[in-house]
Parts: C-alpha cells; sequence; structure tokens
C-alpha cells in the first residue's frame, strides 16, 4: 500500500499565559488540531535523519518590527537542545527556502493568544516538512519576553520533531508557556517517539 498522496496539513499553537506575571491562562485553543494527530493510528516521526539532517532555513524577520539578528541564533540553539537527546535526528543550516525541509520565520503577531505556530505535512506517518512562525508580539501588541521566545520556539520544534500537547504545565509541551526549558519528560517522550521499531510507509 502507498501511503495516500495527499499531505495533511496540521496547525499547532502555544497560546500565552497572561502577561507581567499574573497568569490567567486562556483556553488552549488546539484542541481540534490535537485531536486530529491523536486520532491517528501512528503517531508521525521523521525517519532516517540521523544520516540524512532535516535542512533548516531560519529567515531572518529583518521586515518585522522588534526583530533582532541574535533571535535566529537563539532558535537555531533550540533545534539543537532537541536533536542532542538522543533522538536519531540531526538538524542542518539550509541556505535557502528552496533548499530546505523546514523553514523558520517571524511575524509581528498571530490570531488570538497565540504566540507560536507549527505548519506540518505528513505523508502518511512520516513527517515531510514544516513551517514554524513565531510572533515577537503578543495580540495586544506587547513585546514577549526572550524567555517567552525562546518557550515558544522550543515548543513548536517539540511539534515539529512529532510530539503532542501534553497536560503537565512542567513540560514544554503543554499548549501554553509555563516553563522555558525542555524537560526530563519532554526528553524521554521523544525518546519513547523515535525508539519505535521502523514504520514502513511505501509498498
Ligand atoms: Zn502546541
Amino acid at each position: 500500500m502507498r501511503p495516500l498522496p495527499l499531505l495533511i496539513p496540521l496547525y499547532l499553537v502555544v497560546a500565552l499565559i497572561g502577561a507581567g506575571g499574573m497568569a490567567r491562562p486562556a483556553a488552549p485553543t488546539a484542541a481540534a488540531a490535537d485531536v486530529t494527530i491523536v486520532a491517528l493510528p501512528t503517531r508521525p516521526r521523521w525517519e532516517g535523519r540521523s544520516s540524512r539532517p532535516i535542512r533548516v532555513f531560519i529567515a531572518p524577520g529583518s521586515a518585522v518590527a522588534g526583530w533582532r539578528p541574535e533571535l535566529m541564533d537563539a532558535v537555531w540553539n533550540g533545534f539543537r537542545q532537541w536533536s542532542t537527546q538522543g533522538v536519531p535526528v540531526r538538524f542542518t543550516r539550509a541556505a535557502s527556502p528552496t533548499s530546505a525541509d523546514v523553514i523558520v520565520e517571524w511575524v509581528d503577531a498571530l490570531p488570538g493568544t497565540c504566540i507560536g505556530k507549527t505548519w506540518r505535512e505528513d505523508v502518511g506517518a512520516e513527517i515531510s516538512t514544516a513551517r514554524i512562525t513565531l510572533a515577537l508580539h503578543d495580540h495586544r501588541g506587547l513585546g514577549l519576553t526572550v524567555a517567552m521566545q525562546r518557550g515558544a520556539a522550543l515548543h513548536e520544534i517539540g511539534h515539529l520533531l512529532g510530539l503532542e500537547h501534553v497536560g503537565q504545565r512542567s513540560s514544554i509541551m503543554y499548549p501554553q508557556v509555563w516553563v522555558t526549558d525542555i524537560s526530563t519528560g519532554d526528553r524521554n517522550a521523544l525518546r519513547d517517539l523515535y525508539a519505535q521499531p521502523g514504520r514502513a510507509v511505501a509498498d
């Protein structure tokens, strides 16, 4: 059996908790998209990407107000952090969007309480391409802190690797940014996903 020829775009978002430390959590906005993922028979992941690194193009956001060049290194650092966790996935920087599997871009703001979004194309149980959009401001126009942006980037890269939302606030995969680092539980979840035997997706 060949995989379905259709690419399935998945929209996954991370929401902003109340700014200024007075957290008034917004309802997770990605529930519908996540239900779609949970319903899949096998959880999608990248295949064979330790020998063939995933090519990441980080687009400069120089046209977006408030963007700073050092954000590119910060995001790239996030990719490196996830790929050093005993997972058979490696990343390399791509020189152009056309030669990339993954594109990271910045926008001024995202709708509602979203501060990050991952658009992922899955072919069968294999992740094919992805695009991460990161916001520089919240929906009220307030600039996101460096910590908030770091948390959002790590969260979206988690989605990019195949992780779904979890219910623990100590996890970077909680649907809101409460922590800004990858937890032991997150690392274990990723190892579990990639420790499953290889799944043939063609023929
Ligand atoms: Zn999310």
